[in-house]
């Protein structure tokens, strides 16, 4: 599929592509990695008449510790987070969501601010994002914006960013002894998710402390299971108190259902991979 005609632009500074952006309003996209936004265009899903190419920003492509934040450039892409022993020791929940994107193709292009901009109810680094308490900060010709991730999404492929934004950077807090784990259900290799589950816990003397559990593609935005989360503070760590709190993962929720999977197969597995992915964040097979 060809898509329809457009004009390109590849701006050398920041101020340069937000003028642009500036500028041509509605009619211009930003073009990352392009691995979401060059299929909608050949599919005629997206008919922008002007990108806006990011790839010249070498500064908007960096993985750094400042004041207890990790700080991740928006064109980073997933292949440099997988493989970066910041995140690995700070953040291995981002780290091991990342090296389960697509395949390798896809994780060398893809970024994580067209991750975060693209808004997929399928897409992995949402539900992490939201897990970890993630910020992002985005930039206009006015001034700059620090959004909380869980803030940041509003419905199917829409966020909180105007025509005019730029996601420029995503900071996470450090939380050292957090345990954490992404559980990616999927029929084959470098699919999407059916169901995905991001968790992030803190345990002391065999009971957790604090829970945070966010669930990928069984809703509109990536969804918080509040339930879980408040059954697991102050539960023991033992499995079968796991599996008391995680058999409500599913509570309230009614996803779509797609080819590969009903409303009360996805319901199913919420609970289920949500189990595994507490266990396998406090170590366990
Ligand atoms: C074969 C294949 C398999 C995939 N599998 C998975 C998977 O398993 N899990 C998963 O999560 N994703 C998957 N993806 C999607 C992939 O992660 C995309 O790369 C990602 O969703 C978008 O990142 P990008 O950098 O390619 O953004 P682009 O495609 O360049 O842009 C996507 C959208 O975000 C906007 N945008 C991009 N960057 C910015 C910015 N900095 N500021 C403001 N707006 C911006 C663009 O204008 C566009 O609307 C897959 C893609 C393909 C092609």
């Amino acid at each position: 599929m060809i898509p329809a005609a457009f004009d390109y632009v590849a701006p050398t500074s920041l101020d340069d592509a937000l003028s642009r952006l500036h500028a041509e309003g509605d009619d211009a996209k930003i073009l990352a990695g392009g691995h979401s936004l060059l299929p909608l265009m050949k599919l005629r899903l997206a008919a922008p008449a002007l990108l806006i190419d990011l790839g010249n920003l070498s500064d908007l492509r960096y993985i750094r510790e400042t004041d207890g934040w990790i700080e991740i450039g928006s064109m980073t892409t997933y292949a440099e987070i997988e493989r970066s022993h910041l995140i690995r020791d700070h953040l291995p929940l981002l780290a091991q969501a990342a090296s389960l994107v697509g395949d390798a193709q896809v994780r060398h292009r893809g970024t994580i601010g067209g991750a975060m901009a693209h808004a997929d109810p399928a897409g992995d680094i949402p539900a992490v994002a939201v897990a970890l308490s993630g910020e992002i900060r985005v930039r206009s010709v006015t001034g700059i914006r620090e959004i909380a991730s869980a803030d940041f999404f509003v419905s199917i492929f829409e966020t909180v960013l105007t025509p005019s934004e730029i996601v420029t950077e995503l900071r996470f807090p450090i939380a050292t002894d957090a345990s954490q784990h992404y559980e990616k259900f999927r029929r084959r290799m470098c699919d999407w998710a059916i169901v995905g589950s991001a968790v992030n816990v803190l345990t002391k003397d065999d009971r957790f402390t604090a829970a945070r559990v966010v669930l990928t593609n069984v809703g509109p935005t990536p969804i918080r299971a509040t339930v879980v989360e408040s059954a697991l503070l102050g539960a023991t760590t033992d499995e079968a108190s796991i599996k008391a709190a995680c058999d409500h993962a599913s509570d309230g929720l009614d996803p779509t259902p797609e080819f590969n999977a009903s409303t009360e197969y996805k319901k199913h597995l919420s609970n289920v991979i949500t189990r595994r992915a507490v266990s396998k964040a406090l170590g366990r097979a």
